[in-house]
């Protein structure tokens, strides 16, 4: 069969459905941002993620500490997806001929200030020659309170969906340096034009993970009944949560958070920026819903946003547009 017929999700779920967990330490396995592991009064959290050049990056315009950097940041901000503080990390590199000592110490030094911002050790990792190319495996290991972890699938009809930051921002850097790239080849003299694009190229090529956000839930004593990062686009994330949860939602189109760089952006390259901030990848923004009790909580913290709540299954996933249409949400995926 071929793989495009069921897709990433459907292929992990075929390839592993069958598993089941015998450890009883093993308090989530497959089917959340990082496999929660009780030992004792805590529980470690651990993920993994893969970076393949030519797929995931393309090194004509990601410097390779950029890349270092983003690769740890992309296992850490899993790791806050589940409330949890990111503590060590494994680095898995199979590096081509065509790369130089000097440019893998570039990766690594992205890979050191990365762990240098977030408190985590590099603690091990393995060495491989590739064919071609380069593939980047971080394994990010963090520790959380076991009554204090958050999924996918406990949300609950009536809690509010709130998002941190804003959306869409990465997924315009990635249009705007595709274009410049595109320039290039057609004629290498013309320079890059990236002034106006500073804050969405950055938000693509250095990205962030929320640590703020986990820490605020800490100082303000929220728990979030459900939370997942938003890796591939909201509209993605959303229906993983619903599903997980078993519920649905209504989000309102005019509560989305987008940065006037991205709709600016946006428009120039003649793209929708509801449909850039729902699809576009790459956020690292954490997507949590909590309970309406909770409002007061969250409504004083500029850095969230309340975007809709969970509804009844039967409600299924839908957009409010601003003329009060609804729509139903659809995973495009990243
Ligand atoms: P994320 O985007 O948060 O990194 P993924 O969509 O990559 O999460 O993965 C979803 C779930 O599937 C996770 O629990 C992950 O550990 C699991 N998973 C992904 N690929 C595999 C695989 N090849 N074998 C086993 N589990 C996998
Ligand atoms: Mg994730």
């Amino acid at each position: 069969m071929d793989i495009n017929k069921i897709g990433e999700f459907g292929l992990i779920s075929r390839l592993t459905a069958d598993i089941k967990p015998v450890q009883p330490a093993t308090l989530k396995g497959i089917g959340d941002d990082a496999a929660i592991l009780r030992y004792g009064d805590t529980a470690l959290a651990v993920t993994t993620d893969t970076l393949v050049e030519g797929v995931n990056f393309d090194l004509t315009y990601a410097p390779l500490q950029h890349l270092g950097y983003k690769a740890a940041i992309a296992g850490f901000s899993d790791l806050y997806a589940m409330n949890a503080a990111p503590r060590q990390l494994l680095v898995s590199i199979a590096v081509s001929a065509k790369f130089s000592v000097e440019a893998l110490e570039l990766l690594y030094r992205g890979l050191k200030l990365a762990c240098k911002h977030h408190r985590v050790d590099l603690v091990g990792g393995d060495t491989a020659p590739s064919v071609t190319g380069l593939m980047i495996t971080v394994t990010a290991i963090g520790e959380v309170d076991p009554a204090k972890a958050t999924y996918r699938n406990k949300a609950q009809k009536g809690d509010l969906i709130c998002v941190s930051g804003n959306l869409g921002a990465a997924y315009m850097g990635l249009q705007v340096l595709e274009r410049e790239k595109k320039l290039f080849e057609e004629d290498p003299a013309i320079q890059p034009q990236l002034d106006n694009y500073g804050y969405v190229v950055r938000r693509q090529l250095k990205p962030e993970a929320r640590r703020d956000i986990v820490d605020f839930f800490a100082s303000s004593g929220l728990l979030p009944t459900a939370m997942i990062d938003i890796s591939d686009g909201l509209s993605s994330e959303l229906l993983h949560i619903c599903t997980a949860s078993n519920v649905g939602c209504e989000i309102h189109h005019h509560k989305i958070p987008i940065a006037d760089e991205t709709v600016a952006a946006a428009e120039e390259l003649f793209l929708e920026p509801l449909i850039v901030a729902l699809n576009g990848g790459d956020d690292y923004e954490l997507l949590f819903t909590i309970p309406v009790a909770d409002y007061d909580k969250v409504v004083g913290n500029e850095d969230v946003s309340i975007i809709g709540y969970v509804t009844g299954r039967e409600e299924g996933c839908n957009l409010v547009t601003e003329t009060g249409t609804r729509i139903e949400i659809k995973a495009q995926g990243w």
